[in-house]
């Protein structure tokens, strides 16, 4: 695999930590993006920490000039940046609903937009969405994660569709229960619960999150666009 410039969202712990990492391990150039400042604790000069929030669009403009400025790149774009508001549907408020479709699909429409143009130009690309196996099987209390969650299988499809031409696929990975601060709520009789009803027994870690993303950013996988994966031990099957 050629030395490429990887862009991730929400790299500052959890499953955009273990993608970043992976890529810097291959000896890609890695910038990692968060709402705020932070640093990655493995220490490598690959690994470039970015304060970013993808649902502000001056914020993705002023990344745009720091790419520029610093010669950057990416033809590599993980769009995993997400939150969760949960609330049963009756209870929940306007601003739950907005601000998890802002983050969760609209950030990923604003940060594909600003970084698609280089890739087109360059005939090259991989664009890799985090969805869920919410957005899949759906889940209650989460009907504003489930719906921008869906929402990223239908940008996937037609984004393949229109920029398959130029050498860029764009595919998505739903992760079912991986253990992360999102899932930290998880405990006891609950989480031995969701436990039983996976046929792998475990939730998933952010590796096996990664793995595929490394897979599907890779040659191998030049002839696979416009899928959402499942990752989920089997939770959620088609
Ligand atoms: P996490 O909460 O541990 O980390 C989320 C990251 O996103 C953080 O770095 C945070 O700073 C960043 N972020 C949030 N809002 C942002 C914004 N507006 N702008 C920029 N960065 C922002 O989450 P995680 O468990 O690592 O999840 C990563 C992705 O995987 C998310 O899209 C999530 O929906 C998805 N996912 C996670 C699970 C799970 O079980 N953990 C399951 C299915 C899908």
């Amino acid at each position: 695999m050629n030395k490429e410039v990887v862009f991730i969202s929400g790299a500052s712990r959890g499953i955009g930590t273990a993608i970043a990492e992976s890529f810097a391990q291959l000896g890609h150039t890695v910038i990692g993006t968060s709402r705020s400042e932070f640093k990655f604790e493995n220490k490598q000069d690959n690994l470039i920490p970015l304060a970013l929030d993808i649902a502000d669009r001056s914020s993705i403009n002023n990344c745009v000039e720091y790419l520029k400025d610093n010669n950057l790149k990416p033809s590599i774009l993980i769009n995993n940046a997400g939150i969760t508001s949960d609330q049963l549907f009756l209870r929940m408020r306007d601003e739950e609903w907005d601000n998890v479709i802002a983050t969760n699909l609209t950030g990923t429409f604003n940060l594909t937009k600003a970084l698609i143009k280089n890739m087109i130009k360059n005939r090259y690309g991989r664009i890799i969405n985090i969805s869920s196996v919410s957005g899949l099987m759906g889940n209650p209390g989460q009907v504003n994660y489930s719906s921008a969650k869906a929402g990223l299988s239908g940008f996937t499809k037609s984004l393949a569709k229109e920029v398959g031409s130029r050498g860029i696929t764009v595919n998505s990975v739903a992760p079912g229960f991986i253990e992360t601060d999102m899932t930290s709520y998880l405990e006891g009789d609950a989480k031995e619960k969701l436990i039983n009803e996976i046929p792998l027994k475990r939730l998933g870690s952010a590796n096996d999150i990664a793995d595929l993303v490394v897979f599907l950013a890779s040659n191998d996988a030049s002839y696979i666009t416009g899928q959402t994966i499942s990752v989920d031990g089997g939770l959620f099957m088609y």
